[in-house]
């Protein structure tokens, strides 16, 4: 409709319709001139008092009756293309500032809106926030519902959102599942604020409907206000003022609440882009840091409790970043699952930490833990496999450790997964026992060889009666089910003889010693005579064959 009204406006024919003006106006020139003489004439004989016009004159007076209709017709035929015209750019002009799936505002249009607002509020002694709001888990819910319910999830919570919003605010939606509400309040009143926030992450996790229910649905916000703008930093955004330091301010205050558990409510708080800065430098760090091979891994001794023989490591991560120094796991890991590298990380290190398990004596073990992001990975088993081919190594050496929040979602598919990773010879353990949520029917369904009692129970075994009850508990717990147990965080002998009244265990902790690096490890088993034998293919001279070999086959068979 808009490109037929702008076709009919085009350069030529307005230019032709300049023609049929000119002719419409010298026909009504004519019209007068030639009417002038003929009427009189036409009038008076008609009275009967006198000859008509002549023929030429009233014919020369029809041709202008009929130019002026023409004219006419014309005329109306313009105005109404016109008006088409100027419909289609109210239309085109209205769909260039609202988004077309919630009919709210878009980023683009929001600034002039804003000001107006502000400069609104401002006469009214009014102050605007502005909530950045953002779902949470969007993405998910587009990966496992589709996009049509994840824009029905959208259309919902946009509608929702309006619906509880005071009269003269402003929804806009920002970006992809982020809204931006702009909303005057007396500054007396911040309280306002929290209770609409309140509000707002309520009505959007009540239920949508058809699959999509309202756990999955919920909502981080984020507030700044427009009295207090974010103050510019001298290395950031040097042109963020205005509404886009407001917006920016909301959504700092926004990813603060995320961090800090998602579906809550924050104000900006000028400390909150200090973190922030932190956090983008440690992910920046992260990504470079993989590509730079700054992840390394550090091996921690598991030890046969009841020999004292040594009977394999744990592969723990550690960072060797130039900016910060070595940096432990718990930093590193949960960031790199939230940006979404922690496959490529992991896989580094795995397959770093089977090359350096080859040097040591076959009867060693080696532990990798798996995060429950990887284990999502449909690929994942195929991934670890070929890994084990590449480095020829005996898949029955290798043990992977899974925490328990691995099986909370899709424990079907979990479940599926590790039992074609033992088909293959892999062992299985779950670690951090005890500090999740696993019910005992979770327990014995899963194809789990080992469990790990977690080192807080552990660590102050000795001194406190509760943890005590808990490691003993576990213990039967595992004697019960077939399952041998692993106590991880042994830093005392009391400890040590605690655990040894209980029953047989394998064990980990400081009182063996602390994690070290390859290096290290290799010359810990060189002193223990636990290094494996040299491989045949590799000396200049026959040796021995080592039960190493046996092994490679086991690993591409
Ligand atoms: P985890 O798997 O439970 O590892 C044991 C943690 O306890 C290690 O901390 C280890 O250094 C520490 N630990 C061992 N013995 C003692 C002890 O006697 N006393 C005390 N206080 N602590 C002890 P670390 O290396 O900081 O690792 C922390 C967690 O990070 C690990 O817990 C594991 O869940 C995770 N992690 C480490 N490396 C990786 C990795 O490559 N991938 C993944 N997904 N997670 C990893
Ligand atoms: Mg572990
Ligand atoms: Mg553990």
């Amino acid at each position: 409709m808009p490109e037929v009204a702008q076709r009919d406006a085009a350069p030529s024919t307005i230019a032709s319709d300049t023609v049929t003006l000119g002719i419409a106006a010298a026909a009504i020139i004519l019209f007068v001139g030639t009417g002038g003489s003929a009427l009189p004439k036409m009038i008076a004989a008609f009275r009967g008092e006198g000859l008509g016009p002549d023929n030429m004159l009233v014919s020369a007076l029809l041709l202008n009756v009929a130019l002026i209709l023409f004219g006419w017709r014309r005329y109306r035929q313009l105005t109404s293309a016109v008006s088409i015209h100027r419909q289609a750019e109210a239309i085109a002009l209205k769909l260039a500032e609202r988004d077309p799936l919630t009919g709210f505002l878009n980023r683009r249009s929001l600034d002039e809106a804003a000001c107006e607002l502000i400069a609104a509020a401002q006469q009214r002694g009014e102050v605007v926030a502005v909530l950045m709001a953002d779902l949470d888990s969007f993405k998910q819910i587009n990966d496992l519902h589709g996009h049509v319910v994840g824009d029905r999830v959208l259309i919902q919570s946009a509608q929702r959102i309006a619906a509880i919003l005071p009269p003269r605010s402003i929804p806009a939606r920002v970006g992809g599942d982020e809204f931006a509400c702009l909303v005057p309040f007396d500054p007396r009143h911040p309280e306002r604020i929290d209770d609409l926030a309140a509000g707002l992450i309520a009505a959007v996790a009540s239920p949508v409907g058809e699959g999509v229910c309202g756990p999955d649905v919920t909502l981080s916000v984020g507030a700044s206000r427009s009295d207090q703008p974010r103050r510019a930093n001298d290395d950031d955004d040097q042109d963020d003022t205005g509404i886009a330091s407001l917006l920016h301010a909301a959504d700092i205050a926004m990813y603060h609440a995320k961090r800090n558990g998602r579906n809550r409510f924050y104000w900006f708080e000028p400390s909150m882009e200090n973190a922030l800065r932190v956090r983008r430098d440690l992910e920046s760090g992260i990504r470079s840091g993989i590509t730079n091979g700054e992840f390394v891994p550090y091996y921690e001794q598991q030890v046969d409790l009841s020999t004292g023989e040594l009977a394999g490591f744990e592969m723990l991560a550690r960072w060797n970043s130039p900016k910060f120094g070595v940096v432990g796991p718990q930093i590193f890991i949960p960031l790199a699952e939230e940006i979404g590298v922690i496959d490529k990380l992991s896989e580094g290190l795995i397959a770093q930490a089977l090359s350096d398990a080859k040097a040591w004596n076959p009867k060693l073990t080696l532990s990798v833990n798996i995060s429950p992001v990887q284990l999502r990975d449909p690929w994942f088993a195929q991934k670890l496999l070929r890994m084990l081919v590449e480095a020829n190594f005996p898949p029955r050496r290798l043990e992977i450790e899974i925490t328990e929040s691995s099986l909370h979602e899709n424990l079907g598919a979990v479940r599926t997964l590790l039992a074609s990773l033992k088909n293959q010879g892999i062992r299985i353990s779950l670690d951090d026992f005890g500090t999740g949520y696993s019910s005992l029917g979770q327990l014995s369904e899963l194809p789990i060889d080992c469990i790990k009692i977690d080192r807080s129970f552990v660590m102050k075994l000795a001194e406190n009666k509760d943890n005590a009850t808990i490691v003993r508990t576990i213990t039967s717990l595992g004697l019960e089910l077939g399952l041998p147990i692993t106590a991880e965080g042994i830093e005392s002998e009391e400890v040590l003889a605690a655990l040894r009244g209980y029953g047989s265990f394998k064990g980990q902790g400081y009182l063996y010693g602390q994690p070290e690096t390859a290096k290290e490890t290799t010359e810990r088993l060189g002193e223990m005579d636990l290094l494996a034998a040299p491989n045949p293919q590799a000396a200049p001279q026959p040796a021995e064959p080592g039960t190493d070999h046996d092994d490679r086959s086991a690993a591409s068979g």
